[in-house]
């Protein structure tokens, strides 16, 4: 392993928005990119960290991101609110919309933001995270490009189509998880292909549809969705719900729209939020308790929860600051100076 420099967490941030802005984002934009990228760094989430900046950037350069998007509210007063992002990245929408959206739980018990004509590169813990933080629980899901083919198929079809929940606790942090429908990161079937080393079975399809153990026919085919026919339907669900029902593009449309893997997809996103105690309502227990009994349970097993690995990577970078390396610097510093 190499060499690696402490960088706080604020000064993180300072870089990486002036990337951002001196890019010519505006500074909505501009902020709510930087706190996905330095939360996924102080996380330990590296997959959405710095290294995302770059994509972000070539996002920009072939036009199909807006960087002065203005995102706007539309807020009828009903239990469905939504964000119309402009085209500029998801955060900005979703910060926008996310005090309406709580409001509308607390006061409903349930709620949802549609966020539509976003373009998304973005990791969804810290959405279902602002939830929690208010005492809610959150469910958030959002198509992809296609890239995954249906159990049973030989097509890429579906997205790598993420899902992440999030339940609030009274002390200490949130149980939240947050991951992908495919078997895999589609960056992890690049990384072995660079490595030149084979594919465990059930990631993916080669050009023909057979299953394959080789990582540059996995890239020319199709990843395979997690858990067989399950995760092929929960990942056909969130086509339905964050992508045909909300009147935004499927993996498929968005694909067909952008013609490459390498830039941000433009899609939709779909944000539910309940209020745990007013579902509880006159029934007996305290659902937060409730719930701290069923962690115990899973916890006294010797198992852990979801989230726990990012919390203890969040405790210690806001202690000692985040572990950068070489090369994560040079090209922070390289895109300050573009
Ligand atoms: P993983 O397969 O690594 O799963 C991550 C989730 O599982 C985390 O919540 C993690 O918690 C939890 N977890 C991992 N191991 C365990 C364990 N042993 N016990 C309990 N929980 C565990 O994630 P993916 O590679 O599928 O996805 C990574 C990210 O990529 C997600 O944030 C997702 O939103 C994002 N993504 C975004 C897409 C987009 O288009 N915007 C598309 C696809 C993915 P912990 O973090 O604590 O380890």
């Amino acid at each position: 392993m190499g060499e690696k420099t402490m960088v706080s967490v604020a000064e993180l941030g300072r870089m990486v928005e002036s990337i951002f802005m001196r890019a010519g984002f505006n500074a909505q934009q501009a902020d709510a990119i930087t706190r996905i990228i330095t939360a996924a760094e102080r996380d330990g989430a590296k997959s959405h960290g710095v290294y995302r900046i770059e994509g972000c950037l070539r996002t920009l350069a072939a036009g199909k991101v807006s960087p002065d998007a203005r995102p706007e509210l539309i807020d009828e007063g009903s239990a469905v609110i939504r964000v119309a992002a402009d085209g500029g990245f998801s955060p900005a929408a979703f910060d926008l919309g996310l005090p309406a959206l709580a409001a509308r739980a607390e006061k409903l018990g349930l709620a949802a933001l549609v966020i539509n004509d976003c373009v998304h590169y973005s990791a969804l813990w810290p959405e279902v995270e602002a939830l929690t933080a208010r005492g809610l629980a959150g469910l958030a899901m959002c198509p992809s490009y296609a890239t995954v083919a249906p159990a049973g198929g030989a097509q890429p079809l579906l997205g790598t189509n993420p899902l992440a929940f999030g339940w609030p606790r009274a002390e200490g942090a949130a149980y939240v998880f947050d991951f992908a429908t495919s078997a895999v990161a589609r960056g992890e079937i690049e990384l072995l292909a660079r490595a030149n080393e084979p594919l465990p079975e059930g990631w993916a399809l080669d050009a023909d549809g057979r299953a394959t153990t080789d990582a540059e026919a996995g890239l020319s085919g199709a990843l395979l969705p997690f858990g067989g026919h399950k995760g092929s339907a929960i990942s056909t669900m969130i086509e339905l719900l964050a992508g045909v029902m909300i009147g935004d593009l499927t993996s498929r449309d968005a694909l067909d729209e952008l013609g490459t893997l390498s830039l941000a997809p433009k899609h939709g996103e779909l944000i539910l939020a309940f209020s745990p105690s007013r579902f509880a309502a006159g029934r007996p227990g305290d659902p937060l308790a409730r719930a701290e009994v069923l962690f115990e349970a899973i916890l006294g097993q010797g198992a852990r929860l979801p989230g726990q690995r990012r919390f203890a990577a969040r405790a210690r970078s806001e202690a000692e600051g985040i572990a950068l390396d070489a090369d994560e610097l040079a090209l922070l510093d390289r895109f300050q100076r573009e």
